[in-house]
């Protein structure tokens, strides 16, 4: 595995690798990696000839007074594990290569990233459109791997790709869950025991919703109402949202019908979790949870 920091050298690496007829696969993170990470790296490695992951905690994506100066990082571990796994070339850049000093232009998109995790951060996703472009440009990938874990995410690049005709396919690799469901995320490190306990009620909501489309119940209004009442049992929970959107036009449903996503942010303590699921359509992605969730 080379690692590589310099901008100029990881593109020289990607176009030559091209050259010479060899596919690329890429799988953009902020490290801290755990096992959802290292799905999305395996699955790139099935299809690729070479695979690229890059570690960067983008700071345009971080607004004042979020966790920039406190993400958690851990350079060695993370090489380690890319290198187990097959990664050809890790880059992990610093900030001032990345951006020149006066950097003034980015990637804004104005419809999807005006909802949810973009109305609780703003600037978030441009943030991350930006840096994803900029990363597409020095990687030039086949394809790039994002999980299901970030939806909004997932729908914007999907949407930025399309409309700004980059030629990079993109693919979405579903959300790798602990044992009792939570979704794994680098930021669950910040819960507290009893935090990490409450925060069952994120995918045990989710589990219920299930059971409720299982059983024939597609209104939205009521189960989102058995959502909330579920996580309103949990003292340290405070619920940001609970959607259910059209996947497409990413516009609120009220009835569960075709391809949707149940999409949500719960509050614990001070650590935000997202959680989804995509119901029916050709996603064929439900997720079925452990029947050992509280419902
Ligand atoms: P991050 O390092 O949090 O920016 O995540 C990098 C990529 O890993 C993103 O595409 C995330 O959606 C994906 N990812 C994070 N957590 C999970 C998970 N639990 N399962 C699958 N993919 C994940």
């Amino acid at each position: 595995m080379k690692t590589i920091t310099s901008v100029s050298t990881v593109s020289a690496e990607c176009i030559s690798a091209r050259k010479s007829g060899k596919t690329i696969g890429f799988v953009p993170t902020m490290g801290f990696l755990h096992e959802g990470h290292l799905s999305l790296i395996r699955l790139a490695r099935q299809k690729a000839d070479v695979v690229v992951v890059s570690i960067f905690v983008n700071p345009t994506q971080f607004g004042p007074g979020e966790d920039f100066d406190k993400y958690p990082r851990d350079m060695d571990r993370d090489a380690a594990m890319c290198s187990s796994a097959g990664v050809d070339i890790l880059f992990c850049p610093d900030a001032s290569d990345m951006y020149t000093q006066g950097h003034s232009v980015f990637v804004d998109e104005e419809m999807v990233s005006e909802s949810l995790c973009g109305l609780l951060r703003p600037g978030h996703f441009k943030g991350v459109l930006t840096v994803v472009a900029k990363l597409f440009h020095l990687v030039q990938p086949d394809f790039a791997v994002f999980g299901q874990k970030d939806l909004q995410q997932c729908r914007l690049v999907q949407k930025m790709v399309r409309e700004l005709d980059f030629q990079v396919r993109i693919e979405v690799a579903p959300i790798v869950r602990e044992d009792d469901g939570l979704a794994m995320s680098s930021r669950n490190v910040y819960l507290s025991s009893a935090e990490r306990c409450a925060a069952v009620c994120v995918p045990g909501s989710l589990a219920l919703a299930g059971d409720m489309l299982e059983s024939g119940v597609d209104d939205v209004d009521e189960i989102r109402r058995r959502m909330r009442e579920l996580i309103g049992r949990t003292q340290v929970a405070s619920i940001d949202y609970i959607e259910f959107l059209d996947y497409q036009t990413w516009k609120p449903v009220k009835m569960v019908r075709g391809q949707c996503a149940i999409v949500m942010a719960v509050r614990i303590g001070k650590v935000r979790l997202l959680d989804n699921i995509m119901i029916g359509g050709d996603a064929g992605q439900r997720v079925f949870l452990p029947r050992s969730l509280p419902r």
